[in-house]
């Protein structure tokens, strides 16, 4: 029995673990420890081979792209769409690929968000996203409201996590609108969507998703949960590029909504070119367009999402706790985790309440992530004092995780963070 601790352990890990084959397909820089795909996913051969073809496309047919590109430019929104309802259990009409995580939220926020009497707050959590948290207060701005009476942001107990008892606390008679983060993007943590779904439905309010953190690296069931709505990039976990086009979804049982920012992009297909001044949305989620799609920026997510065809999307479920849970345990095996250290996990341990990063928390963390890309470890830093790991399964062994972890633990022992100075650099 070789020990946890060891090299070898993690190289007998890559032998058993599948998709290991799936690394060739990525470019993955040798001599680098890339550990940041929560953030920015790597190009994959697929994904580079998509974009060349949109470019090909543009090249020899100019125009007529919008209809003989293959896929056609003019439904690339829905295309994406319906190849992403597996990934999140949704029915194809319910997805589409379009915008932006902000701009979506506004789109959907502005078409879910109805305050009437004194039903007018909107409860979100104290550890969102910013983007999230400016675009909900700008909602209750446009209808008169105070953000800071009328925006509900569940604290959390420990600074890391958000309870869900809490939350359903906070659903009063009083409330609008729920949106809330799948995956914390500090910390990790992962909500209960099924069971707060089911508590907003009880309630009779709307609760929508942001899936940032979730979308390509965890099973959903939207259908099956009766989520209302949520929207995801695909920049991250999806490996579809810097700025990327990003995705939301609507459940059925709203389709006679109407989206209330339309655009031309929304109309009926079949109808938009007759240039009429009365909006008529299209069915489906792909109402929910504005603007034409960034047919570039969509085109390696065409390429990206062939490999999660291929694997679907439980397996890389499977190998991603495999990678995080080894993380953790490597960590604590070595004895790198208390007071001595400094060194603690912020994220929860149990496989159902986390997501695809590690959170590392270290008082020195800005200038332990300096430390560690001199080393050619690619972490992500986030205020106050968080490391971010996410070990990717397509593209991350298993030695990745032990050579990270190594590094980590050297850059402690030795002090050897006090040689780089304090403060991030402007993309953390
Ligand atoms: C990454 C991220 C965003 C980014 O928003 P964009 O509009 O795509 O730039 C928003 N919310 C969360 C939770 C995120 O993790």
């Amino acid at each position: 029995m070789t020990d946890l601790r060891d090299r070898a352990y993690a190289e007998r890990l890559d032998e058993q673990y599948e998709l290991a084959s799936f690394r060739e397909r990525f470019y993955v820089q040798p001599g680098t420890y890339y550990m940041d795909g929560n953030s920015l996913g790597l190009l994959s051969r697929d994904a580079e081979a998509a974009v060349l073809n949109a470019l090909d496309e543009w090249k020899t047919l100019g125009i007529n792209g919008w209809m003989a590109g293959s896929p056609p430019w003019l439904t690339l929104g829905e295309e994406l769409g319906r190849r992403q309802a597996a990934l999140v259990g949704a029915e194809p009409d319910e997805v589409v690929a379009t915008g932006s995580i902000t701009t979506n939220i506004h789109a959907l926020v502005a078409s879910f968000y109805e305050p009437a009497g004194e039903r007018r707050k909107i409860v979100a959590t104290s550890l969102d996203f910013p983007s999230d948290i400016y675009a909900l207060q700008a909602h209750v701005r446009l209808h008169g409201g105070d953000p800071a009476r009328d925006l509900i942001l569940v604290p959390s107990r420990d600074g890391r996590t958000i309870a869900e008892d809490d939350v359903i606390e906070a659903m009063g008679p009083d409330v609008a609108l729920v949106i809330m983060p799948s995956v914390l993007y500090r910390s990790g943590q992962l909500l209960d969507i099924e069971r707060l779904t089911a508590a907003a439905r009880e309630r009779g309010i709307p609760l929508g998703w942001d899936c940032a953190h979730s979308a390509g690296s965890i099973p959903h069931h939207f259908s099956d949960w009766g989520v209302d709505f949520a929207v995801w990039c695909n920049y991250k976990y999806l490996n579809s590029g810097p700025g990327s086009v990003g995705s939301l979804y609507v459940n059925r049982r709203h389709f006679d909504r109407l989206p209330a920012l339309p655009g031309w992009w929304g109309y009926q297909r079949e109808r938009q070119f007759d240039m009429l001044f009365d909006f008529k949305a299209a069915s489906g989620a792909a109402g929910w367009q504005i603007s034409t799609i960034g047919v570039l920026g969509a085109a390696p997510l065409i390429g990206s999402l062939d490999l999660f065809d291929e694997v679907g999307i439980e397996r890389v479920r499977g190998k991603s706790l495999a990678l995080t849970g080894y993380l953790m345990d490597l960590m604590n095996a070595r004895g790198m985790l208390g007071p001595e250290t400094g060194l603690a996990i912020g994220t929860p341990t149990e496989p159902d309440r986390r997501g695809g990063h590690v959170a590392v928390e270290h008082p020195e963390a800005t200038r332990i992530v300096h430390a560690l890309k001199a080393r050619g470890v690619m972490p992500d830093f986030r205020p106050p004092d968080v490391i971010r790991l996410a070990p990717i399964p397509f593209y991350t062994s298993f030695v990745d995780v032990y050579e990270t972890v190594r590094h980590l633990h050297e850059i402690i022992e030795r002090g050897e963070y006090r040689e780089f100075t304090e403060g991030r650099d402007l993309v953390a």
